[in-house]
């Protein structure tokens, strides 16, 4: 699977050799040979606009210490044995992905994250904090007074547009110079605010178990999920990664592990439940 911003040799393809599914954002390309395109029309997020994310703590031992957690329950053994018996990865990842999909879940609760994430607007954090098993802590409007311009940003749709982006960035200093008028008249900043956009940028420290991580994962992978947030996910789950490749798997749209798409409108990355149930025939 690829995701492109821009395809123009979509032009050149030989239509009865593939499916194309189209919606508002985007094109899928199913081609006979199996290999899928997806063209995300909206484009992803430019340098500029994209969020700034870094991972500042993580747990020692990830791995060894969700095998200790899997183990445990099926072992007569202390714990403390079961974590000093072995250094085996595959002998470890095949218990832990086994454990996973029968969906014994609490076993990967005991491993806490923590990302500093800046750079991204109020439109994407309103989003995140919708996660009722993360932690927050976010830069405050109410002690934080915004001086001069505040920072925001700008959608990729309207920065592709030239004419549209100098409407967008006159609107910010317009309401920029109402909310300084505020502050200057004496105006609270937790009321001054009030004019401030859900494009005005945010900073957060966000922390979760590697529980939420997945299904943060799973959601917000999606193709369906906003742009911005989609985005924002993609860089938490590249930074776990790199740190722990073997969360690969489980970082991942949730069609990918379900092997089906439920959502209403699908981007055809996999088939619908109903499709999957026709092709197999079960
Ligand atoms: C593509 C997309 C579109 C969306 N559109 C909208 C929208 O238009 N309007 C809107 O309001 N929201 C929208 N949301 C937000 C969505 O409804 C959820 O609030 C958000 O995704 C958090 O998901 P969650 O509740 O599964 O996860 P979390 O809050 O992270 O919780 C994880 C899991 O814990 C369990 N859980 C948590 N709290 C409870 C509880 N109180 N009772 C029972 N079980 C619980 C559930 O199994 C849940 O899946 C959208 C989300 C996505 C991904």
């Amino acid at each position: 699977m690829k995701d492109l911003t821009n395809v123009t040799a979509i032009k050149k393809l030989n239509n009865s050799n593939l499916i194309v599914r189209k919606n508002l954002h985007y094109t899928t390309l199913i081609f006979k040979s199996g290999i899928i395109v997806l063209i995300d029309w909206r484009g992803f997020m430019e340098n500029n606009n994209k969020p700034v994310v870094n991972l500042i703590s993580k747990p020692e031992n990830m791995l060894k210490t969700v095998y200790t957690a899997c183990r445990t329950c099926y072992s007569a053994d202390y714990p403390i044995n079961i974590y000093n018996s072995t250094d085996d990865k595959e002998k470890m990842l095949k218990l832990i992905e086994r454990v996973i999909s029968s969906g014994h879940y609490s076993t990967i609760e005991h491993i806490q994250v923590s990302f500093a994430i800046s750079n991204v607007s109020r439109a994407c954090t309103h989003q995140l904090v919708r996660h009722r098993h993360m932690s927050f802590s976010q830069k405050s409007q109410r002690y934080v007074k915004e001086k001069g311009q505040f920072d925001y940003i700008i959608p990729p749709t309207i920065e592709k547009n030239p004419e549209l982006k100098d409407k967008f960035v006159e609107f910010m200093n317009k309401i920029s110079k109402q909310y300084q008028e505020f502050v200057e008249a004496g105006i609270p900043a937790e009321d001054a605010r009030f004019v401030l956009p859900n494009a005005a940028s945010s900073s957060l420290v966000a922390s979760l178990n590697l529980r939420e991580m997945i299904h943060l994962a799973n959601l917000r992978l999606c193709t369906r999920a906003q742009y911005e947030i989609r985005t924002m996910v993609k860089m938490m789950c590249d930074e776990l990664v790199k740190e722990e490749p073997w969360l690969k798997p489980y970082l991942v749209p949730k069609c990918e592990r379900l092997g089906f798409c439920d959502e209403d409108k699908s981007c055809g990355r996999k088939p619908k439940f109903d499709e999957l149930v026709s092709k197999t025939g079960v």
